[in-house]
């Protein structure tokens, strides 16, 4: 992403949240129906995330970023995706890339790309999902072969966020010697690298910008120093570092996207008025009323659990996960409620292409199938409460 500008200065998370509201209202908000409409990647809005630094937000400070946890992240991506679903699920990808490179890229890699992800000099996504495990992402089909002290890779990733438009995707595949599905390595893979074709055939229902497709990797080689972490260690990298990012990240934009509806719908109701009742509003009507309660109280929950879950994550609480994991069900069910409901409210103005609440309303679908969907986080949350392994 050449084009990018420097960031005038190293902030701190609370100033890059406070920059993030700005630039979802000033800048995201007012470009994200174009975005949508076009499906075009928003390179524009990234360019000033970039220079203003909150593409660092979850960079170590020794690389020039923020070093910040997981409540600052969930709190800077509810405001991106108010301003837009698209954008946001794009610096969500970067941010998990971010946590596994921080954690386990050998030195010399970290000093070359870390810096340069502060900036959005470098933008990096994960190319995890296959057609052969889906949803169950930390299990991946595909496997490296050895040769001549590389490692080579064919793989077909079945959706990958920034697609053909992020500078690097870290690449799940079992290892060389693997005899089960847990025995998985990581990759910093370069977009540069031989042998990566993007089928950019895919239309998303929503997420319209976010430019995900399928991606093809033949014979790709790796040199042993783009492998992230042990040899093996990429399941429990997965489950320990990519697993709380995203489900917490992918909560954070759900309850933005929810935001988003609300606040439209207050909004609305305000204003629209009936002359055959001597103006009154829709805001005046009780049942109205009753309905923006149920939407106001499910987006607090949504919300608090979020928080409660990141509380007891950072505090290392043993069943953190377990709530981490629900949380992320519980935001994309108040999601979909709430912009269900915000929709009808909108009456037929929302229900016109136009109207600015139909894109919330199809962005908001991603989450529940996004890995792992909220079914598969139901079945791991009912095992746990049974007693029963998570896994098998
Ligand atoms: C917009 C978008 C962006 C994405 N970006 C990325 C990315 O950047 N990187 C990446 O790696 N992946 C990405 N993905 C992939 C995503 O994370 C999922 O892997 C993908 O959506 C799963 O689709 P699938 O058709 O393979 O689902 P399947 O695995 O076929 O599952 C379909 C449904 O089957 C049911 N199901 C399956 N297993 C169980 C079970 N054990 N218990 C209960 N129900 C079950 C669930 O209802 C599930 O939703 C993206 C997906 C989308 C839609």
């Amino acid at each position: 992403m050449a084009t990018m500008v420097r960031p005038r200065e190293v902030r701190g998370p609370a100033e890059l949240l406070a920059e993030s509201t700005r630039l979802a209202s000033e800048v995201l908000r007012p470009a994200a129906d174009g975005v949508d409409e076009s499906r075009s990647f928003p390179r524009k809005a990234l360019a000033q995330l970039g220079s203003e630094g909150v593409l660092g937000l979850m960079v170590p400070k020794d690389f020039g970023g923020a070093a910040a946890g997981l409540s600052e992240m969930a709190m800077v991506l509810e405001q991106l995706a108010q301003g837009c679903s698209s954008t946001a699920m794009v610096v969500l990808m970067h941010y998990c890339a971010t946590a596994v490179l921080s954690t386990t890229a050998p030195p010399a890699l970290k000093q070359s790309v870390l810096p340069a992800m502060v900036t959005g000099d470098h933008l990096s996504t994960l190319a995890f999902s296959e057609l052969g495990s889906g949803g169950h992402f930390y299990f991946p089909v595909s496997q490296a072969q050895r040769q001549d002290g590389k490692v080579t890779l064919d793989a077909f990733k079945s959706f990958v966020t920034s697609a053909g438009e992020a500078d690097s995707y870290i690449v799940s595949t079992r290892n060389p010697e693997a005899t089960s599905a847990q025995e998985s390595d990581l990759y910093f893979v370069p977009r540069s690298s031989t042998g990566i074709e993007i089928a950019n055939t895919f239309q998303g229902l929503g997420l319209a910008g976010n430019a995900s497709a399928a991606m093809q990797l033949s014979g790709v080689a790796i040199p042993h120093q783009n492998r992230l972490g042990a040899e093996k260690s990429g399941f429990n990298t997965m489950l320990s570092v990519v697993l709380p990012h995203f489900q917490i990240g992918s909560a954070a934009v759900s309850l933005g996207i929810a935001k988003a509806a609300f606040d439209q719908t207050v909004a609305h109701v305000s204003s629209r008025k009936y002359e055959h009742a001597g103006q009154s509003d829709l805001a005046h009507i009780p049942r109205v009323q009753f309905l923006i309660a149920e939407m106001a109280i499910e987006l607090r929950s949504g919300r608090a659990y979020l928080f409660e879950a990141i509380r007891k994550a950072m505090a290392g609480d043993a069943d953190a996960i377990l709530d981490v994991l629900a949380a992320k069900a519980k935001a994309a069910e108040v999601s979909l409620a709430v912009v269900s409901r915000a929709m009808t409210l909108g009456g037929g103005k929302a229900f016109g292409r136009r109207g600015g609440l139909e894109r919330l309303f199809r962005d908001a679908q991603a989450s529940a199938v996004m890995a792992p969907s909220t079914d598969v986080l139901k079945d791991f949350i009912g095992k746990a409460a049974l007693g029963l392994p998570l896994f098998g």
